[in-house]
């Protein structure tokens, strides 16, 4: 087949993945509202538990509590979660205040693929997720929520649509924006329990400040590279975000796009522990502490010295004076930018006109087959990405050290060029 061919052949794939994709969506809604119907009092759904479950629900007295009208667990939640309610510490309880929560993922990306797929698999009451961008093919190596026909979308419809695939009896809502201080009251006082997987200072910031005004538990994880970190803030007394982190210096930037998938993947669901734990009050979160994940290492570190309260804070604090129309009118963008300014400046051109060599001049020197030795001095990684052939890779950091052999070797590459013999 031609290349006109081919291109046509693709184009049907896509087309049918797409369709698929709205299938499959289409799907999802209609046994939400068929879940819906059920719960409403339709036609009462199969209550075949299988024999083995049915005794060890007895066993713990469950599977009569779900025969019985009123407040007891229907057999469709028993049938889904059976395996939560036989966890002695999570039970029907646990199941129950899950389901009745409310919880804003903030960002459908690497953090928030894995923490939306767990709550929406977990059975919470309401999910609602917050994300401007559109899902791109360069991200879906960690943003698993998102499949390839969902490419040019909205992450949050790939994002809804994956998690209504996966419980419809979840209230998944979708908010189509880039949360800012403009309208982030707006949306996060609809829901119990905020998740902040932005991987974003500014965001950050503005998320914590918001949920101290609305007294909401925030859920906050990042990654930087291949470490992570994960903490809740404002739960029980436990600080806020600004608390530990005053000024937007002492933040350690994330750099999202430089990770392993795998990396946001286990802090996400670490999140969405941490977010069930405090729905359903069950165990010890992690208010006051810290968790530390080296993924290289295999290693996690929880740190306490993030345990209470500053009575200095000038959000939480004593001496706070942030109110809801400060918070709207504050540009948490300038304020996350402003300490860049007061870091080092970067040298941009550190070299003199007279040292540098434009693309076009460089393939002259190519035509003109004049001998020349190209030397690449970035990171050993990008050189294996991409590089000019025949160019020699010297990192940046060892080029100090590995100048003289360089030079010998020019020196030699000088000789032959000019007839001479070179030396022994
Ligand atoms: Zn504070």
């Amino acid at each position: 087949m031609g290349v006109g061919g081919g291109g046509r052949t693709e184009a049907i794939m896509r087309e049918i993945a797409s369709l698929r994709a709205q299938r499959d969506e289409l799907d999802s809604r209609i046994r939400f509202f068929e879940s819906q119907l059920r719960v409403g009092g339709g036609a009462p759904a199969p209550t075949t538990i299988p024999p083995s479950l049915s005794t060890k629900l007895d066993a713990v007295g469950l599977h009569a509590a779900a025969q019985q009208g009123g407040g007891a667990l229907s057999p469709d939640v028993v049938r889904r979660y059976s395996r939560h309610l036989l966890v002695p510490d999570f039970g029907v309880q646990g199941q129950r205040r899950l389901s009745r929560s409310s919880v804003l993922v903030v960002g459908a990306g690497g953090l928030g693929s894995a923490v939306a797929l767990y709550l929406a698999a977990c059975g919470v009451g309401s999910l609602g997720i917050v994300d401007g961008d559109d899902v791109e093919i360069g991200n879906l190596h960690r943003q698993v929520i998102h499949v390839e026909a969902y490419v040019g979308q909205p992450k949050v419809k790939s994002a809804a649509a994956a998690c209504r695939a996966i419980n419809s009896s979840v209230n998944v809502l979708e908010h189509h924006l880039k949360l800012k201080s403009k309208n982030a009251l707006d949306v996060v006082r609809q829901y119990d329990i905020v998740v902040d997987a932005t991987n974003s200072i500014a965001s950050r910031y503005m998320l914590s400040d918001c949920c101290v005004l609305l007294n909401k538990p925030l859920i906050s994880g990042s990654t930087s590279g291949l470490e992570g970190q994960l903490t809740v803030y404002n739960h029980n007394g436990s600080p806020c975000y600004r608390c530990h982190f005053p000024n937007p210096a002492a933040c350690q930037s994330s750099s999202a796009n430089c990770t392993l998938g795998v990396v946001p993947g286990v802090i996400g669901c670490l999140q969405a522990l941490e977010t069930i734990k405090v729905a359903t009050r069950v165990g010890e979160s992690l208010c006051g502490r810290m968790l530390l994940f080296d993924a290289l290492s295999s290693r996690f570190k929880t740190v306490n010295k993030v345990h209470q309260r500053s009575s200095t804070c000038t959000v939480c604090g004593d001496i706070s004076n942030l109110t809801q129309d400060t918070f709207v009118m504050f540009d948490y963008d300038s304020f996350a930018q402003s300490t860049k300014s007061s870091k080092p400046t970067v040298i941009q051109n550190p070299l003199p006109k007279n040292a540098r060599i434009t693309c076009r001049e460089y393939k002259r020197v190519l035509d003109s087959g004049r001998a020349h030795l190209l030397l690449d001095v970035r990171p050993v990684h990008h050189f294996q990405i991409a590089s000019i052939p025949n160019s020699v890779n010297i990192p940046l950091q060892e080029l100090q050290e590995r100048l003289p052999r360089l030079r010998d070797a020019l020196s030699e590459v000088a000789d032959v060029s000019h007839g001479r013999q070179a030396r022994p």
